[in-house]
């Protein structure tokens, strides 16, 4: 490598291994090579081999950017079934510091390529600071959330000294109690306990869960600094809040439209990050074929899964509604294995109506003109890659921070409109219907815009993120 190469500076990415969190973290990744950074993303091994078989350019190497794998630390039989996340969350924290420290020393030892210079973590994997203190090296924490759900999960320790962890048992969810509200957490005026992330409650006063939790959260006070995937306006009033509790915190969202603006429009490297293989390939032209906003997009992300019944609810919801609809199912995404077939019925009602795919390329469809809004599951990445896009969403929270999500989308920014956790098909077919012909849906269409505006000067040169990004560069990547 020539001596201008090696004196590039030399940043370790290191995503959780999900896909929710690989996304955002390639993105950042991308940006940074075009910052100037030589650039090391760290996959687990289990991810790695699933990438060679189903997208295997996904790990085409350039010189300064190149690819590593890392033991998730579970043994090799648990390797062909998908994984849970919390269990593999569990034994990378557990077993990833001696890893982590290997590669870095491998990293290292390499005369070709640059000595690292600074670590870019998952919020949810900072043990790594373990490493980088050892090493003088700055370790910057990428969230993959909103604020909103960083600022809940901060004060998880007073939720619990005040009792709210601990639920008696399972009926607590069901016995009014979880609509409780909260008002004293900075920024956020009032929220019912059930919209909280969910990592926290537990029946069971001993269970070690909610500890690792509270604990590994905790150490985002000792990153050098914190990187959201949002932006000021969207979210003004807890990032200030946030910037009083936690010191370095730059939004630089959302990550497609900031990478388009830095890349000049030329993101199109090559670099993917799919774990499940796209049959998307015909989709772009049927939705050429439909009209401007005419169809529902139809996702539940990467690691939600469904019972068989609202399966088929669903199906039945979309075919009532008579509205066009791109529905995405993944292989998995009925719980116990196999997806239904859908009836014969169902596809003769739908004739050319519907589109059905198992996985596509989300950031590309979202954006299509013949795309007018989104069901989807709420997972953060799908959140802000449809306020980017500027496209109302149908909000069917599940886990995690999802609910929260859903929270801020129908109360806070007034994009979403929310389905029923028990869903059936007649209020599938109302709320689509409602979103996508209603007076309710013209104005969430009309929010949505606006916030695409806001998102785009916010991503724009000299806008909050743009600065932003080149902030977090210059102050902490790149500071001696
Ligand atoms: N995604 C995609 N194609 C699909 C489903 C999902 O490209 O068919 C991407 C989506 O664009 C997002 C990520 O996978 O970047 C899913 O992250 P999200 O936070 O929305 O949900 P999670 O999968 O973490 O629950």
């Amino acid at each position: 490598m020539e001596a201008a190469a090696m004196k590039k500076p030399h940043a370790v990415c290191f995503p959780f291994p999900a896909q929710g969190h690989i996304n955002p973290m390639i993105k950042l990744a991308k940006l940074l090579h075009h910052k100037g950074f030589h650039i090391t993303f760290v996959h687990t091994d289990y991810n790695y081999n699933r990438l060679l078989k189903t997208n295997p350019d996904s790990l085409k190497s350039s010189p300064d950017f190149h690819f590593e794998t890392i033991s998730d630390g579970l043994p090799p039989a648990a390797k062909n079934v998908d994984r849970d996340v919390v269990e593999v969350w569990a034994s990378i924290v557990t077993h990833g510091v001696g890893a982590f420290r290997d590669l870095l020393n491998k990293i290292n030892n390499n005369n070709n390529i640059p000595p690292v210079s600074c670590v870019v973590s998952d919020g949810n994997m900072l043990f790594t600071i373990q490493v980088t203190d050892q090493m003088g090296l700055p370790n910057v924490a990428l969230w993959v959330t909103s604020a909103f759900v960083v600022m809940c999960c901060l004060h998880f320790p007073h939720l619990r000294e005040r009792g709210y962890s601990t639920l008696k048992d399972e009926s607590y969810f069901t016995n009014g109690y979880m609509e409780k509200t909260i008002d004293w957490i900075p920024g956020i005026d009032s929220i019912r306990l059930k919209d909280i992330p969910d990592a926290i409650w537990t029946t069971d006063p001993e269970c070690p869960y909610v500890d690792n939790v509270i604990s590994e959260v905790s150490r985002i006070y000792k990153a050098s600094a914190v990187i959201l995937n949002t932006f000021d306006a969207l979210e003004s009033n807890i990032l200030k809040a946030l910037s009083s509790i936690v010191d370095k915190i730059y939004p630089i969202g959302p990550l497609d439209l900031l990478l388009k603006e830095v890349s000049n429009n030329e993101e199109n490297d090559g670099i993917q990050s799919n774990l499940w293989k796209t049959d998307d390939d015909d989709c772009i032209e049927w939705l050429n074929s439909k009209d401007e906003k005419s169809v529902i997009y139809v996702n539940y992300g990467s690691t939600t899964t469904m019972s068989q019944e609202h399966f088929v609810e669903f199906a039945f919801g979309l075919a009532n509604s008579k509205q066009n609809f791109l529905w995405i199912v993944r292989p998995n995404l009925v719980t116990g294995g196999q997806n239904l077939l859908l009836p014969e019925e169902f596809l003769a009602e739908i004739k050319d109506r519907g589109k059905i795919v198992s996985w596509c390329n989300q950031k590309e469809i979202i954006k299509h003109p013949s795309i007018g809004g989104f069901l989807t599951h709420c997972g953060w990445n799908s959140v802000i890659e449809s306020l980017a896009a500027g496209v109302p969403m149908i909000c069917w929270p599940f886990i995690f921070d999802q609910p929260t999500n859903c929270f801020c989308l129908c109360n806070n920014w007034g994009v979403g409109i929310e389905l029923e956790k028990d869903v059936k098909r007649s209020e599938v077919e109302r709320v689509v219907r409602e979103l996508m012909i209603g007076e309710k849906g013209k104005e969430l269409k009309k929010n949505a815009l606006e916030w695409k505006k806001k998102a785009e000067a916010a991503t724009g040169l000299g806008g909050s993120s743009y600065m932003n990004l080149d902030r977090l560069v210059e102050e902490v990547l790149l500071s001696p």
